[in-house]
C-alpha cells in the first residue's frame, strides 16, 4: 500500500516531529513546557508532539490578538485585507499536497478526498478576499423633527476565539480565520488534541503571506484546558465554535462571564428521505455516500434513512452491497473510500453503538463489525455499517455516532416520514430523494434543518450559508450571513442643525 506520499512524509526532517505554536507572529512551546501527542489513526504511529497550551498560553495569545486588533491591524484598508486574503489563497494551492496530507496523515481521511477539498478551501478564502470590499453600512431616512442624520457602520467584532473539531481541520479553521481578516477581526484558534497539525501549517501560511503578528494565533491543546481558557476569557469578543453539542452548551456558560458573542456548529442526526419515486440507480450510491464519507465523521452525515416501505427491501439489499463494496484502507492510499475512525477513543464509541444496535434488536445487512486483520490491525478501522429491523426508539436511530454506520427505517406515508425526520433533538440537515419536484420543495419546507438537499447531498460552498435549526446550533458559515457573525452594527446619529 505504500504510495510516493508516504515516502515523501518518511523524508521529513525529525525536528519537524516536535512543533511549536503561533502566538504573536512568534513560534513558542507551552509555558508549561509540556506537549501532547498527535497519532496517525491508521497506523498508531505518533506523528508529532505539539505544545499543551493551557489557560497562561490562552492569555498570552489573547493580548497578542487585542495588541493587533488595536493597533496596525485596525487601519488596514479593505483592499488591504483583500488582497492578503487572495495571497493566501495562491499560498494554499501551492502548498495543498502538504495541506492534504497533514489531514491525512492525523485525522484518517483519505488522501483523494482531502486533495479534493482544495478548491473548497481556496474558494472559500477568494470568497472572502472579495466580501472585505463589500462590508458597507447604511444611511437612513429618519422620521425624527429636525435635520438629524442617521447611518450604520459595520464594525469588526474584536477578538475572535475560534475552536474547532478533528473532522474537517483545514476546511474548519479556514471558516473561521477567513471571515476574521476579511472583516478586520484578530483570532485564536483552538484546534482539536486529535489534529491540531495542519492548523498548524495554516499558522505558518499566515506568516509567509505577511499576515501581521497576532492577528492570527494557534494555541494546540486540550478542550478543557485550552479550548475553555478561550471560552471564559475577558478579553475575547467572540466565540466561533465547531463541535458537539455537549461542548456547545459548556461554551455558552462560559461565554456569560463578558456576553460574548456565540456563533455554534454541532452535532446532527441527519435524515434521508427516499421517496417510492426516487431514482434508485442515482440514489443508492448517494445515499451510501451521505452516511459513509469521512467514515461517516461529517456533522451532516445522513445517518437516518427514511425508506418509503415499497421500495425499502430492494433499497436496502441494494446499499447493503454498495457499502459492503467501498474499499476501506489506509488514507494514504489514493484507491481507498473509507479511512479510519480518528482515535482509539472514537472506535470504541462506534462499536460500542454496533453492539448496542444488535443488543436492542437492529439487524447487521452490511458491516457490523471492526476490522483489525492484516493492515488494519494497528489503526482505528469500521467497516461501513448498515443497520435494519430498527425502530425509532434505538440509541442508534436516536444519537449521533460519528462512524461510518446508517439506519434504515421504513415508513408509509410523507406526512410520517417528515414527522419522523424530525423528531430529534437535532436539525442540521437533510436529504430528499424523489423525481417529483412538488413532493421535494414540500419536503424541504418541512424539514426542520438548517441545510437541505434534494436529489444530491453534502454539497457546501463558500456562497451558501450553512448552519443548524435546533440543538444543531446558531450562526450561519458560508454567505453573506457569515460576515454578519463578525461584525457588530454602530448607529451614528448627527444634529445637522
Ligand atoms: P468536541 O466538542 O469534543 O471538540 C471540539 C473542540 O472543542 C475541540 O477543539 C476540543 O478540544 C474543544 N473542547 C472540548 N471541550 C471543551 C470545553 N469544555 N471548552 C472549550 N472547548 C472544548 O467535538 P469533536 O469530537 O472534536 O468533533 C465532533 C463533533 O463536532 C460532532 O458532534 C460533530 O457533529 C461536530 N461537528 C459539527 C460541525 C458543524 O458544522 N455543525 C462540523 C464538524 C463537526
Amino acid at each position: 500500500m505504500t504510495t510516493t506520499t508516504e515516502i515523501e512524509y518518511a523524508l521529513t526532517p525529525s525536528e519537524s516531529r516536535v512543533r511549536k505554536m503561533y502566538i504573536g507572529g512568534a513560534w513558542v512551546d507551552a509555558v508549561s513546557g509540556e506537549t501532547i501527542d498527535s497519532v496517525n489513526p491508521a497506523t498508531g504511529e505518533v506523528l508529532a508532539s505539539v505544545p499543551r497550551g493551557r489557560a497562561e498560553d490562552v492569555d498570552r495569545a489573547v493580548i497578542a490578538a487585542r495588541r493587533a486588533f488595536e493597533g496596525p491591524w485596525s487601519r488596514f484598508k479593505p483592499v488591504q485585507r483583500q488582497q492578503l486574503l487572495l495571497d493566501l489563497a495562491d499560498l494554499f494551492d501551492k502548498h495543498w499536497d502538504e495541506l492534504s496530507l497533514t489531514d491525512t496523515l492525523d485525522m484518517g481521511k483519505p488522501l483523494a478526498r482531502t486533495r479534493a477539498d482544495k478548491a473548497r478551501v481556496t474558494g472559500m478564502l477568494r470568497y472572502y478576499a472579495g466580501m472585505a470590499m463589500n462590508l458597507d453600512g447604511r444611511t437612513i431616512k429618519n422620521s425624527q423633527p429636525g435635520d438629524l442624520l442617521s447611518y450604520t457602520s459595520r464594525e469588526p467584532v474584536g477578538v475572535v476565539g475560534a475552536i474547532i473539531p478533528w473532522n474537517a481541520p483545514i476546511a474548519a479553521s479556514i471558516w473561521k480565520i477567513g471571515p476574521a481578516l476579511a472583516t478586520g477581526c484578530t483570532v485564536v484558534l483552538k484546534p482539536s488534541e486529535e489534529a491540531p497539525l495542519s492548523p498548524l501549517l495554516i499558522a505558518e501560511l499566515m506568516d509567509r503571506a505577511g499576515v501581521p503578528e497576532g492577528v492570527v494565533n494557534v494555541v494546540t491543546g486540550n478542550g478543557v484546558e485550552a479550548g475553555a481558557a478561550l471560552a471564559e476569557h475577558l478579553g475575547v469578543d467572540k466565540i466561533a465554535f465547531t463541535g458537539s453539542t455537549q461542548t456547545g452548551q459548556s461554551i455558552v456558560r462560559a461565554s456569560a462571564g463578558n456576553i460574548k458573542r456565540v456563533s455554534l456548529e454541532l452535532g446532527g442526526k441527519s435524515p434521508l428521505i427516499v421517496c417510492a419515486d426516487a431514482d434508485l440507480d442515482a440514489t443508492v450510491p448517494t445515499v451510501a455516500m451521505a452516511a459513509f464519507a469521512n467514515s461517516g465523521q461529517i456533522c451532516i452525515a445522513g445517518s437516518r434513512l427514511l425508506v418509503d416501505r415499497s421500495i425499502h427491501d430492494e433499497f436496502v439489499e441494494r446499499l447493503s452491497i454498495f457499502a459492503s463494496e467501498l474499499r476501506v484502507g489506509l488514507g494514504v492510499d489514493l484507491d481507498t473510500e473509507i479511512g479510519p475512525l480518528v482515535s482509539k477513543r472514537q472506535l470504541d464509541k462506534v462499536v460500542g453503538y454496533l453492539e448496542a444496535g444488535v443488543e436492542q434488536g437492529a439487524t447487521v445487512r452490511a458491516g457490523g463489525n471492526r476490522l483489525e486483520s492484516g493492515a488494519f490491525a494497528a489503526g482505528n478501522f469500521v467497516a461501513p455499517t448498515v443497520f435494519g429491523d430498527a425502530d425509532d426508539s434505538m440509541s442508534i436511530v436516536q444519537e449521533e455516532i460519528f462512524g461510518p454506520v446508517v439506519v434504515a427505517l421504513p415508513f408509509d406515508t410523507l406526512d410520517e416520514a417528515v414527522e419522523r425526520a424530525n423528531a430529534t433533538p437535532y436539525g442540521l440537515a437533510g436529504g430528499i430523494f424523489t423525481q417529483n419536484v412538488g413532493t421535494a420543495h414540500r419536503l424541504a419546507a418541512r424539514v426542520r434543518a438548517g441545510s437541505v438537499w434534494v436529489n444530491t447531498y453534502h454539497l457546501l460552498d463558500p456562497a451558501v450559508p450553512f448552519g443548524g435549526f435546533k440543538m444543531s446550533g446558531y450562526g450561519r458559515e458560508g454567505g453573506a450571513e457569515h460576515m454578519d457573525e463578525y461584525l457588530a452594527t454602530k448607529t451614528v446619529w448627527v444634529n445637522l442643525d
